[in-house]
């Protein structure tokens, strides 16, 4: 694990290559944020992000997020960014603010009753995977328009965009493809459902400047805040 100077370091890194992507695209710093990934790494690893002054952190795992959190700064908002399986939608909703990764009609409307039972109110995206990569989670493409029929009548949860990993290749093409099939993918979804889907959350470490150059609105960065993760 980085010492909080090292992750400063890293932190003024990211978002010098950010500002410059944003500028390459003609897009205002201000309208993508980087979402610390703190998955594997120890408690320090969500202070640290608070400390800086960063205000969400990301999970891939509801027991990592709940067994975090209560020993995390308070102000942190916490998002999911893993798969989740439909039997810990309670838990999750229970232990984040934002669930970045709903990818079937039935964890959409398995989310929106239980919410709504526990009054809470929830921020999602429907997880997409654009990039057709048979190793990843996401719905397919064509299911995003019923995974989003099926969100948009529960008042407890809102739906704010997209959310996509890029499969791994050596090849930018790939990735550049695959963040600009979720941009494709979430304009037809605000025509046909006439609703407001403002954010895309694409790119990560490695890939960042090609997800802001096709509309990114939210990266996912870990290991070049944090260093490597521990092999689990
Ligand atoms: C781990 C993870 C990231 C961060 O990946 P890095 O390459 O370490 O930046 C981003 N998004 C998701 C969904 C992840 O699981």
């Amino acid at each position: 694990m980085v010492t909080y100077d090292q992750f400063t370091a890293h932190c003024q890194a990211v978002l010098a290559r950010l500002h410059q992507a944003c500028q390459a695209a003609g897009r205002s710093p201000a309208s993508v944020r980087l979402l610390p990934v703190t998955k594997t790494h120890p408690v320090a690893a969500a202070e640290y992000a608070h400390r800086f002054g960063l205000t969400s952190v990301g999970e891939n795992r509801v027991q990592e997020a709940l067994l975090k959190r209560p020993q995390s700064p308070a102000g942190l908002r916490w998002e999911l960014i893993g798969h989740l399986q439909s039997n810990k939608a309670k838990q999750a909703l229970q232990a984040f603010d934002v669930l970045q990764s709903v990818d079937s009609v039935e964890l959409a409307a398995r989310l929106g009753r239980i919410a709504t039972e526990l009054g809470l109110s929830r921020e999602v995206y429907v997880q997409v995977n654009s990039g057709n990569d048979p190793a990843k989670f996401g719905c397919d493409l064509a299911e995003a328009p019923a995974v989003l029929e099926a969100l948009l009548p529960h008042r407890s949860l809102k739906v704010v965009g997209l959310m996509a990993i890029a499969p791994l290749s050596d090849d930018p093409a790939v990735a550049q493809r695959t963040f600009a099939e979720l941009r494709r993918c979430r304009d037809g979804l605000e025509t046909r459902f006439g609703v407001k889907l403002p954010e895309l959350s694409m790119g990560m470490s490695g890939d960042l400047e090609l997800a802001v150059a096709e509309g990114s609105t939210c990266v996912r960065v870990g290991s070049a805040l944090y260093g490597s993760r521990p092999v689990l």
